[in-house]
């Protein structure tokens, strides 16, 4: 079986089929995308995997074990982390306050002090330490040393837009759910984007779904693509397969 499958997937809203029998497989450390124009179900398809919706049908399986039924906070548990279109990072908190509370699933005490109490002190130190050790090798790794103690409020759109990416590899997920992050990018940031992300899948051994509109930016990063339009598959492969399509040119052009 796949590290990660999604098999026969279905979500309706009143009448509407939002997602309609969507299937997929995805390998350990590939970059899956997935395009279509607004409204086509890209968005729920993470938000099923994610456990915010529960699918009509269907099923979502990590390495042989089926996410479908658990709730968010399991999923993200079970390795499954997330970033979202609009950033929502803590603006009045620091870039390191910020990945640490990517930390915080992996936090047996809490990211308040709880271990104080109820913990003994020098067990709540030492973890607190290794913590800080795996999100300073990140911080490290995205270059974000300079900002590392600014509130991520004053940071330049694109450098929020690298501590998003480290809150969730601060999560030291199996698999990342990227959703739109070249948004109200430049064609420069974004190639930097593109390098960041295919750098994040090497270093981190991380299998990585894209959620995307930039053509190029596609073309570029995936190893496979699914396109969609409204609610179904029109047709999944590898990315130049993908674009010569018919359809997808016909739904890229808005004909
Ligand atoms: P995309 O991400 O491809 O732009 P979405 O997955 O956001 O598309 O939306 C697919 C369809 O499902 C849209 O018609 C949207 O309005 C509808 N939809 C998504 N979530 C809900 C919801 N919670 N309630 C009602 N309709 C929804």
């Amino acid at each position: 079986m796949a590290f990660f499958n999604v098999a026969h997937l279905h979500i309706s809203f009143g009448g509407l089929k939002a997602v309609n029998n969507i299937s997929f497989d995805v390998q350990r450390n590939e970059i899956f995308s997935i395009i279509g124009p607004n409204g086509s179900g890209k968005t729920t398809i993470f938000n099923l995997i994610s456990g915010i919706y529960r699918p009509d049908e269907g099923r979502i399986v990590l390495e042989g074990e089926n996410m479908v039924g658990k709730t968010p906070d399991r999923i993200a548990r079970k390795g499954i982390a997330r970033t979202f279109q609009n950033i929502e990072l803590f603006a009045n908190a620091t870039v390191m306050d910020n990945l640490m509370l990517g930390r915080h699933i992996h936090m047996r005490t809490g990211i308040f002090g709880g271990a104080f109490m109820f913990g003994s002190r020098s067990r709540a130190a030492r973890e607190e330490v290794a913590h800080r050790e795996k999100v300073e090798r990140i911080i490290d790794f995205l270059e974000l040393q300079s900002v590392r103690d600014q509130f991520v409020g004053g940071l330049a759109y694109g450098k929020r837009k690298l501590v998003e990416l480290g809150r969730a590899l601060a999560m030291e997920p199996k698999v990342m759910l990227l959703d739109e992050p070249s948004a109200g990018m430049n064609t420069e940031e974004k190639d930097d984007l593109t390098i960041w992300i295919k750098d994040i899948r090497d270093d981190f051994q991380v299998t990585i779904l894209l959620i995307e509109h930039d053509m190029n930016m596609i073309m570029g990063i995936s190893d496979r693509v699914l396109a969609m339009n409204q609610g179904r598959e029109i047709i999944q492969g590898a990315p130049g397969e993908v674009q010569r399509h018919p359809e997808v040119i016909k739904a890229y052009l808005g004909e």
